[in-house]
């Protein structure tokens, strides 16, 4: 376990008296705390710089009331800070105010979670929100994949577009959103395929299929455990397609979580789910609050 940041700044603050202000000196000192926390939650080097400059700022010539010790003071400073450069408080919801059918892009790389993500998103959808949803799978690379979520989809109690072999993923699309609207869906999440590595012609095929369907949402989905190399991938992807959202798969996994602050900084496309485990029912709403707690230990 880590120590928690606000027992480790009480330490760094214990000589201090209770009144008076924040000296540079004292807040020095804390920062040297919140960087290595930020750091071994595996937050990206300039964005730790930026966040550090921030919160010393404020912290400085702070006045510390009586009623709490200038290690809690600064604390809290750190955690609103936190929860702020990770998009505010509260969770960031789905876009879905056009007219029906709504298209959801989901994309990613390959083994990011982002069929079992789809399904999760059809179960949700589907049933907290009682929307009447459509999953259609684009994958054409993969031969299992169709298959993958059409099970998926039939487990969740979703229904799937049926699969027509050789159709290409913009044939599929088409499809996919004509079905829609002729038999009266709420929301189209289309899943398209993933690579091992980012290549021009994925994106090119996203882009394409972006223009035909039209999404509300195109959702990004990384695998927390990958850390800076989910950040990366998160910046690639958007400046190719254009990311409104990104999902955090494997958020069950031990990663503290600094990947969303990274992510958040660098593209400034909000966090709206994390995966917590394999389950369809496994998806949560991204609360900043929680996360900031994860991320300073
Ligand atoms: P895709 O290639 O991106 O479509 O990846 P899949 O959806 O097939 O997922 C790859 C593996 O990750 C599967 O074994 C999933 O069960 C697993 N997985 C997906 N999301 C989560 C998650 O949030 N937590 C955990 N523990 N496993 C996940």
């Amino acid at each position: 376990m880590f120590d928690s940041l606000s027992s480790k700044l009480s330490g760094v603050f214990s000589g201090l008296s209770r009144r008076g202000r924040l000296s540079e000196g004292d807040v020095a000192e804390a920062m040297r705390e919140v960087r290595m926390a930020m750091l071994e939650a595996d937050v990206a080097l300039p964005v730790v710089r930026d966040f550090v400059d921030k919160v010393r700022e404020r912290a400085v010539g702070q006045e510390i009331l009586e009623s709490i010790s200038p290690g809690q003071a600064v604390a809290k400073i750190v955690n609103d800070a936190l929860i702020e450069a990770l998009g505010g408080a509260g969770a960031a919801t789905l876009n879905l105010s056009a007219a029906p059918p709504v298209a959801i892009l989901m994309v990613g790389l390959q083994g990011s979670g982002k069929t079992t993500t789809t399904g999760k998103l059809g179960l949700r959808l589907s049933s907290r929100e009682r929307k009447r949803v459509l999953l259609a799978s684009l994958d054409v690379q993969r031969p299992a994949a169709q298959l993958q979520l059409q099970q998926l989809a039939e487990r969740v109690g979703v229904t799937s577009l049926p699969i027509l072999p050789g159709q290409s993923p913009q044939e599929i699309t088409r499809r996919a959103m004509k079905t829609a609207r002729q038999e009266g869906y709420d929301i189209v999440v289309l899943d398209t395929a993933g690579r091992l590595s980012i290549d021009e012609a994925l994106m090119q095929e996203v882009r394409e299929i972006r223009e035909i369907a039209g999404p509300a949402e195109t959702l990004l989905v990384v695998d927390a455990m990958t850390g800076q190399d989910a950040v990366n991938t998160a910046q690639h992807f958007n400046e190719a397609v254009g990311v409104t959202g990104v999902v955090m798969s494997r958020m069950d996994g031990d990663a503290r979580g600094g990947a969303a602050l990274s992510m958040k900084a660098m593209t400034g496309a909000p966090i709206k789910f994390v995966g917590m485990g394999e389950k369809p029912e496994a998806l949560e709403e991204f609360y900043p609050e929680r996360v900031a707690g994860r991320i300073l230990g």
